[in-house]
């Protein structure tokens, strides 16, 4: 846990339109606890079973994303609290999202996430895809999800102009499908882009989340 670097990235993206998730997967609950003092209330985890703990075990105030693969069968575990679903890439994902959500009485906002990197173990939806989905008559029929933005990871490497790249072409997917599908819903704002090693470029391309883990946890 590092506080001073904590300060210093919330310094650091004050002059950009994003909020910092916090990532605190694999981490402790006295180190999230410990972040709370400092006044963070968003806290990203990847796995269902630790964030459904952690959500029992700390303050009920916080904001807990979603940022990992998620199960359809695990959705249900989730849908009582969790704020923000970053990692939704099918319709029958959503579709399960939706019924639990309505069973909570809830509308769940999520975020669609697009394959951007190389790597073919990256989860996510093609741009096609993307566009199958929003066009189809079954995701029409979900009144209790919201999709908030996009979200992507970029491929993990240290050439900057590939991940500026990366990120850059999710940012125009993200403006042409705001602009075809989601124009009158102010809603459709959030862009989550950048991790520990490239939040920096993701701020410079739109970011509208951060999700950095190590820079204020430790290495995992
Ligand atoms: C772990 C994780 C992060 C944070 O990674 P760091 O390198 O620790 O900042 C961000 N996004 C996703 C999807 C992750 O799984």
């Amino acid at each position: 846990m590092n506080t001073e670097k904590y300060k210093q990235l919330i310094d650091e993206i004050k002059p950009f339109n994003a909020k910092l998730i916090a990532v605190s997967k694999t981490k402790p609950v006295e180190d999230i606890s410990q972040l709370y003092n400092e006044g963070q209330r968003i806290f990203g985890e990847n796995k269902v079973q630790e964030m459904v703990w952690k959500h029992e075990a700390l303050p009920k105030d916080i904001e807990w994303h979603l940022i990992g693969h998620l199960q359809t069968n695990k959705v249900k575990y989730l849908t009582p609290f969790v704020a923000v679903i970053h990692s939704v890439d099918s319709i029958k994902l959503l579709q399960e999202i939706n019924k639990q959500a309505e069973r909570n009485n809830r509308v769940i906002d999520c975020l669609l996430q697009i394959s951007i990197a190389d790597e073919e173990t990256k989860f996510g939806l093609s741009e096609e895809e993307l566009h199958q989905l929003l066009s189809s008559k079954e995701f029409l029929l979900l009144k209790n999800i919201r999709i908030c933005g996009l979200m992507g990871m970029a491929t993990n490497t240290t050439d900057e102009k590939k991940i500026g790249t990366e990120f850059s072409n999710l940012k125009k997917l993200f403006e042409m499908v705001k602009q075809k599908y989601f124009a009158y819903q102010s809603y459709f704002k959030e862009l989550s882009i950048g991790m520990s090693s490239d939040y920096k470029i993701a701020l410079q391309n739109g970011a509208t989340l951060i999700r950095v883990g190590s820079i204020i946890f430790g290495d995992r």
